[in-house]
């Protein structure tokens, strides 16, 4: 008897495990091959700081590490370690293998990947190759040489909610290659030493993730970018435009980037809660903060005690290129972006309308971010709409065309 129930488990686990590996080859959401890798690797900025005080990083791989002269050279050390140690000081970089010094203070450049795999380091893991490297100014900078491709798939699970529709990371996908692109073509131009930051001054990225049905995405647009007069085009992008027509900013030079001139609102995002925002100060505690603001300092004080802020010259999309502050003594104007660095921690974006009520002074705004380029919340409300990728991108980017990245 219980010969036959455990053949029987034996064998419900069998059908159990069938199933499970036919689902996952079988789900569009998974697909069973790696990312394809694209010919092109962008350099993503990590870390960058003065040698003046020791900095450490640990590496982690369960294979052990390749090192490398430089992230592309095929000659390579193999380190049958699990952790290593990076030590970045004024006498140059050491390392650290478990146990005991490895090379100290030897390298001004070093190359690190993992054997197979990712590394990881200050809980984050990357795919591709860590460089080290010490520059003139007696600085570092950590530059993650990552293949493109993967890349984008990092870069989707930070930019655009992971339960989002998978068009929506289609279409994420393409703007942030785009985006990536461009910032790689003008790296090469000038000459700098990596493309991209890993932050929001560009787009976020803080290495690979778990999330694979975001792969799909990444398969289903592989190496595709809008290109504009054949370059990549500038797909900036934000969270939210408010409806505001970046066609009639005031303070934007599109003569390089017509197709950032949209010309028609996007009113998709209006369920979004930022669409339209209000933020209170306290009268007074603006007031300080324009007397105390390196960039408005000097022409508050000349003001005097405040009794009024007001907007002026306002633009099309709602941004106020002027703020006039009356003073007791006289009356001053200063520029809209200094306002706007004032208030950055509670305004949302630039677009919004000032009013004095009581004590108080409202700010009554639009949007979330700088309003130009693809409306994430709005693109998202389209595909739900059932637009197509290539009809929402021509929508946010008019006159781009969807192509292949070939060359930068
Ligand atoms: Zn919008």
């Amino acid at each position: 008897m219980f010969k036959w129930v455990s053949l029987f488990i034996i064998i419900k686990k069998i059908i159990v495990l069938a199933i499970t590996i036919t689902t996952a080859l079988l789900s569009p959401l998974y697909p069973k091959t790696k990312i394809r890798p694209n010919p092109w690797h962008i350099r993503v900025l990590l870390d960058e700081g003065t040698t003046k005080k020791q900095k450490t990083f640990d590496l982690s791989c369960p294979h052990g590490f390749f090192l490398l002269k430089n992230p592309v050279s095929k000659k390579k050390t193999h380190l049958k370690t699990k952790k290593l140690r990076v030590y970045i000081s004024s006498k140059g970089i050491s390392l650290k293998k478990e146990g005991a010094i490895f090379k100290n203070g030897s390298f001004k450049r070093l190359s690190i990947a993992p054997a197979k795999g990712y590394l990881s380091t200050n809980d984050q893991c990357y795919d591709g190759t860590l460089m080290f490297d010490i520059t003139k100014n007696k600085s570092f900078q950590v530059i993650n040489w990552v293949d493109l491709e993967d890349y984008i798939y990092s870069v989707l699970r930070y930019e655009v909610y992971q339960s989002w529709p998978i068009d929506m990371h289609k279409v994420q996908a393409i703007a942030s290659r785009t985006y990536a692109s461009r910032c790689m073509k003008e790296a090469r131009q000038t000459g700098k030493s990596y493309d991209i930051k890993n932050n929001n001054f560009h787009q976020v990225y803080n290495g690979t993730h778990e999330y694979l049905h975001l792969k799909k995405a990444i398969k289903e647009t592989y190496n595709t970018i809008l290109s504009y007069e054949g370059g990549p085009a500038l797909t900036m992008f934000d969270a939210c435009c408010g409806g505001c027509i970046p066609g009639k900013m005031g303070y934007f030079d599109f003569k390089k980037t017509p197709y950032l001139a949209r010309k028609y609102p996007c009113r998709y995002c209006k369920n979004y809660s930022l669409y339209r925002w209000e933020k209170k100060y306290d009268f007074d505690e603006l007031a300080n903060l324009l007397r105390s603001s390196p960039r408005t300092s000097a022409i508050a004080k000349t003001a005097g005690r405040l009794k009024n802020i007001k907007a002026k010259e306002i633009d099309g999309s709602g941004i106020p290129h002027k703020i006039v502050l009356y003073g007791r003594k006289k009356t001053v104007e200063i520029k809209g972006s200094d306002f706007f660095e004032v208030v950055r921690k509670k305004a949302k974006s630039r677009s919004f309308s000032i009013a004095k009520k009581g004590w108080n002074i409202i700010l009554s705004g639009r949007g979330f971010g700088h309003l130009v380029g693809m409306c994430q919340r709005g693109a998202r409300e389209l595909v739900k709409r059932g637009w197509n990728v290539k009809k929402i991108l021509s929508f946010y980017y008019p006159g781009t065309k969807l192509g292949r990245l070939t060359n930068l």
